[in-house]
């Protein structure tokens, strides 16, 4: 995920293996009211007494917030087949016990959509949210859908009831006009957005590559942001050798007066971007780009490299994870130096957006006390942990900058984070996770003992990160001239143990 922040104005396939009749079947009607989905599930299977409690979403993969879904959700019946109301309980915040549940045949309720709902305690992301409107219609599946105790695998197909001419972007396959997910953790991962879309469509190295759009006021479009984002998408090819996804599709959404914190969601298979509809000039494309670079990297972590905890979601209670310093630091980190290794950007842009900025902001704006580990497991709670996350995106690079810089030292310029990384992929990949508890010792055994002691200081820990010392192994002069005054520049006459590691740094390493 990334956020927009605004103090600042920058932007900072399935195959269905169970059968047919344990699908469950949702329809979601979006044409009866422009702030309310009419929810229908299909229950064509029998459930039994330990699958009597339907469960609302607390929060979502990648979202490191508290949502509480059943805050939204309204007039929850469930009948049997011949459409008599069964008898359900609501229990508080996101579930609903459904008596005589071996006799259910379907449920309906309704949902408000997240972006025209006030919510003052825990508001949701935009970009983690749902909308509706004359002509368009935002799908987030966790804001109104839900799954049975115990049938969280079950696969799910979805129609989308709208209107007539109207196109749908989503990763998701249809077939006989409903999208097919292999499970509700699956639906979630998988963004819809139907109305009257822009598409283009491209390939990179063999994977296609779709993106959708939908803009108020027309001012973007998908093939502008395609031509945009070429430069990015093949370097970020380079970087990983090859792309570890058979395809992909971009989702976005311009609005002109978002009425929350706008940004970017990142998921498996796809990427969905709500931000506010400035004027599509270079330096807004370059912002959406860079954004696009960031959530893009994430089928790298945690989609293919995480802990246990993400592996197996928990939709009812918030758990967080230590390792956000990898899912979210580790990603926006790589986003900006694939650019630069790929001849994208230059060193002076690098500098500005990938350094200066990152200090200014994480040391100005945020508490730098706070450990990276910390802002993981405070990010669920609101209040001061959920105003502290952002930094995640600005110390949490930055970490993961100077964790790179300590590789290559190590390992005298042959072996840095990306070469970690792609050895990660490797040894872990989808459906393997690491362990949450050993894996900062795991990533010590895989490279350099020292690395355990960077973690324990600037990860682990709340040692103010060294600017200086790490920037100055590369040959990068780093001076603090004021609070808001950070200046950093290559040195002209770099010792020879400096230019080596900088010639090291600045391209990707053979593979
Ligand atoms: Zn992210």
């Amino acid at each position: 995920m990334s956020l927009k922040f605004r103090f600042l104005l920058l932007f900072t396939a399935s195959v269905l293996s169970l059968q047919a009749q344990d699908k469950l079947q949702y329809q979601i009607d979006v044409t009866k009211n422009t702030d309310t989905f009419y929810v229908d599930l299909n229950v064509p299977f029998k459930l039994g007494k330990a699958n009597s409690v339907f469960q609302f979403p607390a929060t979502a993969p990648g979202t490191y917030q508290t949502m509480n879904i059943g805050r939204l959700v309204s007039h929850f019946q469930a009948f049997n087949k011949n459409g008599k109301l069964l008898k359900t309980n609501f229990v508080a915040p996101n579930q609903y016990q459904i008596k005589k549940v071996k006799k259910l045949s379907n449920i309906r309720y309704q949902v408000a959509e997240t972006f025209d709902t006030q919510l003052t305690e825990y508001p949701i992301y935009m970009m983690a949210g749902s909308s509706i409107e004359d002509d368009h219609t935002l799908i987030n599946s966790h804001t109104m859908t839900g799954y049975f105790r115990g049938k969280q695998q079950n696969p799910i197909e979805m129609k989308v009831i709208g209107k007539p001419d109207w196109i749908t972007g989503s990763p998701l396959k249809e077939v006989n006009g409903y999208l097919q997910a292999e499970s509700f953790d699956h639906l979630v991962d998988s963004p819809i957005l139907c109305g009257k879309l822009s598409l283009a469509e491209t390939k990179v190295a063999d994977t296609p590559i779709r993106i959708f759009t939908y803009s108020e006021k027309g001012k973007y479009d998908s093939k502008a942001l395609l031509n945009h984002m070429q430069a990015m998408l093949q370097s970020a090819e380079k970087f990983l050798v090859k792309l570890p996804v058979d395809n992909y599709t971009f989702l976005y959404y311009f609005l002109q007066n978002p009425s929350g914190v706008t940004g970017a969601w990142e998921h498996s298979y796809s990427s969905e971007y709500v931000l506010a509809e400035t004027n599509p000039t270079e330096q807004n494309m370059k912002q959406v780009t860079d954004i696009a670079a960031h959530e893009f990297f994430h089928v790298v972590t945690p989609l293919n490299i995480h802990s246990e905890i993400i592996e197996h979601f928990n939709f009812e209670k918030p758990t967080p994870s230590e390792h956000l310093w990898l899912y979210e630091g580790v990603t926006e980190w790589a986003s900006h130096i694939q650019l630069l290794r790929g001849s994208v950007t230059d060193l002076k842009t690098y500098i500005q957006d990938a350094l200066k900025q990152k200090v200014i902001v994480s040391e100005v704006y945020f508490n730098p006390d706070w450990s990276l580990v910390k802002i993981a497991e405070e990010s669920f709670k609101g209040g001061e942990g959920a105003k502290q996350y952002g930094n995640i995106y600005y110390k949490g690079a930055l970490a993961a900058t100077y964790l790179d810089i300590r590789l290559l030292e190590l390992s005298n310029g042959k072996f840095g984070l990306r070469e970690v990384l792609l050895d990660l992929i490797k040894k872990y990949g989808k459906g393997n996770p690491f362990s949450e508890k050993t894996f900062f010792d795991d990533l010590a055994a895989m490279t350099f003992p020292e690395i355990k002691d960077f973690a324990n200081d600037y990860i682990i820990g709340d040692k103010a990160l060294p600017h200086e010392e790490y920037l100055s192994k590369i040959g990068l002069k780093y001076e603090r001239k004021a609070k808001m005054n950070v200046e950093i520049s290559e040195m002209e006459n770099k010792k020879e143990q400096q230019e080596k590691l900088f010639q090291a740094w600045l391209v990707n390493l053979p593979r």
